[in-house]
């Protein structure tokens, strides 16, 4: 579901009308704490624009989003908080687990045994037979032309 610039809890934090605790800033995006971090360290990465989905987004801006998620990762490391790897995760779409709909960028710290994991369906542990695969991969190998 679309929220518009007024409503959008995001936006709202860009304006300075809902706290936050941002760790950067440029003239395209920034990085705030999540509220609710699934370990400490938990960073989001948003554009400054109000962009509900990937599909929407400037290419280069997307891009520059992924840099800065770069930077995250380079400067967790460098503190004491706990990372010993760090996960990536970006939902697009409700069905895919988006519930702020103003696209962002999840940087979060992982470690052994931290809880976190991604359920899969029952029907996760059959691989896929390879003629199923290559139909899949020629459809979306046309839809990038
Ligand atoms: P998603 O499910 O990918 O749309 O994630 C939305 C994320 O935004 C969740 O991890 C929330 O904890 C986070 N969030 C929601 N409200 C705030 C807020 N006011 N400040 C910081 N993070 C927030
Ligand atoms: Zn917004």
């Amino acid at each position: 579901m679309k929220e518009d610039k007024e409503t959008c809890i995001f936006c709202r934090i860009l304006k300075g009308e809902l706290e936050s605790s941002m760790v950067y800033e440029d003239e395209l995006c920034v990085a705030f704490m999540d509220i609710q971090p699934v370990n400490p360290g938990h960073v989001l990465v948003i554009p400054k624009e109000h962009v509900s989905y990937i599909g929407e987004l400037n290419e280069e801006l997307g891009a520059h989003i992924f840099r800065v998620g770069m930077r995250i990762n380079k400067a967790l490391r460098k503190t004491d908080v706990r990372c010993e790897g760090i996960d990536y995760f970006l939902a697009d779409g409700e069905a895919a687990g988006q519930e702020v709909f103003h696209t962002h960028l999840h940087v979060f710290p992982r470690y052994t045994n931290d809880g976190f994991g991604f359920r899969f369906g029952p029907d996760y542990h059959y691989m896929s037979p390879r003629e199923v695969l290559d139909a899949t991969a020629v459809k979306i190998k046309a839809a990038l032309k």
